[in-house]
């Protein structure tokens, strides 16, 4: 199907979709290994790259393809390689590109493995990473050094939800040559389209909303071909492929991306709204609220101010903890994305592992918390929360 004029609800449900032989209507999952081949001669115009099709599926798979073309098109990508968790489209999107010797300027305001991925892996092959500010845009080009290749951000963060300038640092990185990648987890194509604001690469855990219900984990790297080339060629050679059955789930997740986003969005500004009236919450982080420092940025690039709301409680660790404690239907989980709502400690999970001081200069307080918006009634999240709350 040509799908050049269609709007993003249209694409999420009939983009990439090819037919077998037998003309299923809903794509057809298919869990092969390999593919055979008609002659000797095929097999090697196939392996020369002289025939297009398949090989292999660590090379690529029908679903996973038809998975990869459906994103592709929601993000306005030329190509999307599909990868087997969101950690490892960071991997093969930075082992595509980058080479021993080149420099990372990254938001400080990432997620804590992608940190520690930069931080400590990378450093061991000689790659070293600036982190700066996600929301001061002179010190993104403060950081830059000669051999600066990459920028990283993630916008909105987790769990503050500070708002990055895409087109800003876009502007900053094309200046100096650097490409800039987005991790676009929060927001999906639905919400937000980082390509449309001038980064080169976005980066997605499908884990949370693609999936959109808690089973599977999977990511994607998306951007223009001359881009994509090195890091599908990473992924052809060292393997983290997405397996065929979890590309099954993301292509029926994407299905209702849409009215999830929505629905998602909705419920979290009516939540963020109903904690800042709440006596015993000390201030709230939601960029869809009019309090938020990049209120403005956010509703000029995001669609919505999405579903992470995080909020500091009055009486720090033990009034955090008797939140979490005292609810019954909220789970107590450090996943997002998903129909249920989730709610986590900071400061003891995610973020527990850096020390002490670098959790106070992230403003991670031992009062806050982070909610992840699911898609129950409102009032029923509210109920949840405001028994701790009160206590
Ligand atoms: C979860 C997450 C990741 C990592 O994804 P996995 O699928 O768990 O590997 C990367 N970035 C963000 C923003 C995330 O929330």
């Amino acid at each position: 199907m040509s799908t050049q004029s269609y709007k993003p609800e249209t694409l999420a449900v009939h983009a990439g979709t090819v037919r077998s032989q037998f003309n299923e209507h809903s794509e057809a999952m298919f869990l092969t290994s390999s593919f055979v081949f008609d002659s000797a001669a095929q097999a090697a115009a196939r392996f020369i790259g002289e025939e297009p099709g398949n090989i292999y599926s660590r090379f690529t798979n029908p679903t996973v393809t038809m998975f990869e073309e459906r994103l592709a098109a929601l993000e306005g990508a030329e190509q999307c390689v599909a990868t087997a968790s969101g950690m490892s489209a960071i991997l093969a999107c930075c082992m595509g590109l980058l080479k021993s010797g080149d420099h990372i300027v990254a938001s400080r305001s990432i997620f804590g493995a992608t940190v520690n991925l930069f931080g400590t892996i990378f450093k061991r092959f000689g790659v070293e990473t600036t982190f700066v500010s996600a929301t001061d845009v002179s010190a993104w080009s403060a950081a830059v050094r000669p051999n600066t290749r990459l920028f990283f951000l993630e916008t909105p963060s987790n769990p503050l939800t500070e708002v990055s300038d895409i087109a800003a640092i876009a502007a900053v990185a094309k200046k100096h040559g650097a490409l800039l990648a987005v991790d676009n987890c929060f927001c999906t194509p639905i919400l937000q389209r980082p390509l449309e604001l001038g980064a080169d690469i976005i980066i997605h855990s499908a884990t949370k909303y693609i999936d959109g219900q808690g089973r599977v984990l999977g990511g994607a790297v998306l951007g223009g071909k001359k881009v994509m080339e090195p890091v599908y060629q990473f992924l052809r050679t060292a393997g983290p492929t997405l397996s065929a059955f979890n590309a099954w789930v993301f292509l029926k997740g994407l299905e209702t991306l849409k009215i999830r986003m929505d629905a998602h969005s909705a419920n979290a500004l009516a939540v963020a709204q109903w904690l800042e009236a709440q006596p015993n919450v000390a201030r709230v982080f939601y960029p869809g609220l009019p309090s938020h420092p990049q209120h403005v940025l956010a509703m000029k690039q995001q669609k919505t101010g999405g579903g992470i709301v995080s909020f500091e409680v009055k009486g720090g660790r033990e009034a955090a903890w008797r939140v979490i404690d005292s609810t019954r239907m909220v789970s107590i989980t450090a996943n997002l994305g998903d129909t249920k709502t989730t709610l986590t400690h900071p400061a003891t999970t995610t973020h527990a592992r850096i020390t002490p001081e670098a959790r106070a200069a992230a403003g991670i307080t031992e009062g806050l918390l982070r909610i992840a918006v699911g898609l129950e009634a409102v009032s029923d999240i509210q109920d949840d929360l405001a028994r701790g709350l009160n206590k």
